[in-house]
């Protein structure tokens, strides 16, 4: 298909991680003309104010991006973060957080039933038990679509930057879909959201072929040698990169191994992030570069957004570890 009409939306929510693909998605309907007084960035915090999966520089990094472009970016996050849901003991998940256009702070949800965790999520392509994508990332999204009236005004179309090639279960996804928050009204006025993923047929080179155009710095995470934006503690992690986290950020990977000890469940089935980093070497870029390690763990952004010449990151074309 070649996409839906996108000057029927009233606006366009992109699913903002920061990651090469959400900047694809961004350039991309920029290329087609659509008027950035329409387009929301929402970035979803998966750590929430609890340090411990993330990139410390992811937020800052969105941020000075969607300053960049003029755009408003809104951050959502669930109360407690990876950190309060892992820990769940008897007490309901967390509420959703969520920046809103007038400045206050949303809230929704957090009256479920009571649950019981502690473990991480499972390295699974079934969202059912890797928790963290939907408890983290989808359903916040739902939730702050849900929790504000300004969707039944209107169309909204919210886009993500899955593609196909990055894996079978995401090869099925649907390039356009009604989302998972649109209903057909009654009481209440329909809330017509549609779904889109407009890079979901593009190959790796497309979306750093546009990302060289335009400039932009990528994540330093991509400078340091990780070829796909995930949590800096991945559940997916390669041996190169858990080897690669504990040569630079020794406190975050003892922390991890910490609790895979405490808990008596690894993170990979088979392996604990102490037996996966003996197997790996870290990334000759990270290596070398201690400078950005330490601006990986700012948690403001203090260099440029864009700068020419623009150099592909070393960890383009690389390993593709990360969420299926
Ligand atoms: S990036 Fe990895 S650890 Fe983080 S939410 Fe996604 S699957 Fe979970």
């Amino acid at each position: 298909m070649t996409g839906p009409d996108l000057a029927a939306y009233d606006r366009i929510l992109i699913a903002f991680s920061g990651g090469k693909d959400s900047l694809a998605c961004l350039l991309h309907l920029l290329a087609l003309g659509v008027d950035p007084a329409r387009i929301e960035l929402h970035h979803h915090d998966v750590d929430g104010d609890a340090p411990f999966m993330d990139w410390p520089c992811t937020l800052g990094y969105c941020r000075a991006v969607a300053a960049q472009f003029g755009l408003p970016l809104y951050r959502s996050w669930r109360e407690g973060g990876f950190l309060g849901e892992m820990d769940r003991d008897g007490t309901p998940t967390g509420a959703v957080l969520f920046e809103r256009p007038d400045g206050r702070l949303g809230r929704s949800g957090g009256e479920g039933p009571p649950g019981v965790r502690g473990r991480f999520p499972q390295v699974s392509a079934d969202l059912r038990v890797r928790w963290c994508s939907g408890v983290l990332k989808i359903d916040v999204m739902a939730a702050l679509i849900r929790g504000q009236d300004r969707f039944l005004d209107g169309r909204t179309l919210v886009v993500t930057g899955e593609r196909a090639e990055e894996s079978p279960g995401r090869a099925r996804y649907a390039v356009f879909e009604a989302h998972r928050t649109a209903t057909a009204g009654g009481r209440r006025p329909p809330r017509r959201v549609d779904h889109w993923r407009p890079i979901h047929a593009w190959d790796e080179g497309r979306v750093w072929a546009v990302i060289a155009r335009s400039g932009l710095v990528p994540h330093p995470a991509y400078r340091l040698g990780w070829g796909r934006l995930s949590c800096r503690c991945c559940i997916f992690g390669s041996p190169h990169q858990w080897a690669t986290v504990r040569a630079l950020f020794p406190a975050v990977f003892a922390r991890i191994a910490a609790r895979e000890a405490a808990s008596g469940f690894t993170l990979h089935r088979a392996a604990s992030v102490i037996d996966l980093a003996d197997r790996g070497r870290p990334y000759a870029a990270a290596l070398a570069q201690p400078e950005l390690a330490a601006q990986a763990e700012a948690a403001d952004w203090t260099g440029p957004i864009v700068r020419r010449p623009w150099t592909l990151p070393a960890g383009a074309f690389g390993e593709a570890a990360g969420p299926v």
